[in-house]
């Protein structure tokens, strides 16, 4: 009879705390998001790393040539970023970053921080920790993670065509065993080569609007099969067969 009683206040507590659960759950800010949080509005002229956060995300949307510094620093060119972000999507677009634009990237991003059609295991396929390459694996795995949201802009750019990443991160040893260069950026983290339902050259061409600066593509050599991109800050460009 104890042990019924006992079931019985156990049952109603359960359904207690699953009400209490689903009423917090609908209660919850719509901005909550397992990933990163942003607390305030971030407009020109304002600094921190809430705007590096915000950068990582919009870094694909820019100018033909274009390299957004990742810098903290909310500026000019931060702005147009941010108002491409906005007309990709579909929002009002002001370059100012509030919660329809954080609402938005939200949607874009997965709990561990990388754009939905992306992962960090498609962009490393060379080891579980992205560690021995160039860089610390931190700054590795940093470094695909900005590369991805880059990804994700030239993907929708494209009209949301799937995009393939062959290899991305390579320690020096799985850098060495592809016969890459020596001074690869898949050393570094920052390097995806692409395949995808549009032409090598297409890939190519639409990358030079979405923030890389290093893209070699058909015609340059070893990159008949794959349009490679990474994140060079200087901008080094050459697919001789697609005439660009
Ligand atoms: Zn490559």
């Amino acid at each position: 009879m104890l042990r019924r009683a006992m079931q019985l206040v156990l049952t109603i507590v359960m359904i207690m705390s699953a009400t209490a659960g689903g009423m917090l759950a609908t209660a919850a800010p719509a901005q909550a998001d397992e990933c990163y949080t942003w607390g305030r509005t971030l407009s020109e002229g304002m600094s921190g790393a809430d705007v590096t956060q915000l950068q990582i995300r919009v870094a694909g949307h820019v100018d033909y040539g274009e390299i957004l510094s990742v810098d903290g620093s909310f500026g000019p060119r931060t702005t147009a970023a941010v108002t491409k972000f906005q007309q990709a999507y579909g929002l009002a677009a002001d370059g100012v970053a509030g919660s329809q634009t954080f609402s938005k990237i939200y949607a874009l991003q997965d709990p561990d921080c990388t754009p939905i059609h992306f992962t960090y295991a498609e962009l490393n396929k060379c080891n579980s920790d992205w560690s021995g390459g160039a860089v610390s694996a931190a700054t590795a795995k940093s470094n695909g993670l900005r590369t991805m949201w880059k990804l994700e802009a030239m993907r929708h750019a494209m009209g949301d065509v799937p995009l393939t990443v062959t290899s991305g991160f390579r320690s020096t040893a799985c850098n060495n065993a592809v016969g890459g260069a020596s001074n690869s950026r898949h050393l570094y983290g920052d390097a995806a080569d692409l395949v995808g339902s549009p032409t090598l050259c297409q890939l190519a061409q639409r990358a030079r609007y979405q923030g890389f600066g290093g893209i070699f593509g058909p015609g340059y050599p070893d990159h008949n099969d794959h349009t490679h991109v990474d994140g060079r800050t200087s901008r080094s460009w050459s697919a001789p067969n697609c005439g660009v």
